[in-house]
């Protein structure tokens, strides 16, 4: 029987640290794929298409959407962001264990509609943190870094339902529960058997 590919599921209020914690996973696991989803949103400056995004436009958008080509999708901040059911399917079925980094609406759709998710939310260790964070970025103005707190809060309480959650306070440390959330999954019992069978043979 071959081993299904896990799908990971992040989540996180922006200043977080989860790029940087993704970062980090795919270094300590090469063989962990991110999930490539498509948007509306204009490409920012060195994004590739099809590395960071599927850029399209928004009658695009809509007819997939129309034709049940996602496995979720969500309006945030003004652009839609979806991920590609072929995608999903796709991993799972060669084993490849997937990464998706997504927004709290698309990950509900997802907890309610498919099975064998983990689903893994990112804190900042407190709101002053979180704004301290956005503010040494220099690349957001006042009144967009006040925007992303205000919905931060919002996203804040959407991680109850989650399987997991991560304080990002000490990189190095989350960066380790992260491994260790991911390496307890992967030794599920059901996960392994495809491996037992060929130690022995059975
Ligand atoms: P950005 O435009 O900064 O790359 O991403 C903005 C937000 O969209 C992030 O919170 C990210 O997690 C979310 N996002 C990216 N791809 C998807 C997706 O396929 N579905 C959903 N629901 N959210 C996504």
């Amino acid at each position: 029987m071959k081993r299904e590919g896990l799908t990971i599921i992040l989540s996180a209020p922006s200043g977080a640290g989860k790029t940087s914690l993704c970062r980090q996973l795919f270094k300590i696991f090469p063989d962990i794929r991110e999930s490539v989803s498509f948007t509306t949103r204009k490409p920012r400056a060195g994004e590739i298409e099809g590395e960071a995004y599927h850029f399209v436009s928004n009658e695009v958008f809509t007819r997939m959407v129309d034709e049940d080509a996602f496995a979720e999708w969500a309006l945030v901040h003004g652009n839609m962001y979806g991920t590609a059911l072929s995608t999903l399917e796709d991993s799972r079925k060669k084993g490849v264990d997937l990464v998706l980094d997504i927004d709290c609406q698309g990950a509900l759709k997802l907890k309610e509609q498919f099975d064998g998710g983990m689903y893994i939310f990112i804190l900042p260790p407190s709101i002053d943190e979180l704004r301290r964070r956005l503010e040494s970025r220099s690349s957001d103005s006042q009144e967009v870094i006040e925007r992303r707190i205000i919905r931060a809060a919002d996203e804040i309480k959407e991680s109850r339902w989650y399987d997991y959650i991560i304080i990002n306070d000490n990189f190095d440390v989350a960066c380790g529960e992260l491994a260790a959330i991911v390496i307890a999954h992967r030794r599920k019992t059901f996960r392994m058997l495809e491996k037992v069978g060929k130690l022995f043979d059975i």
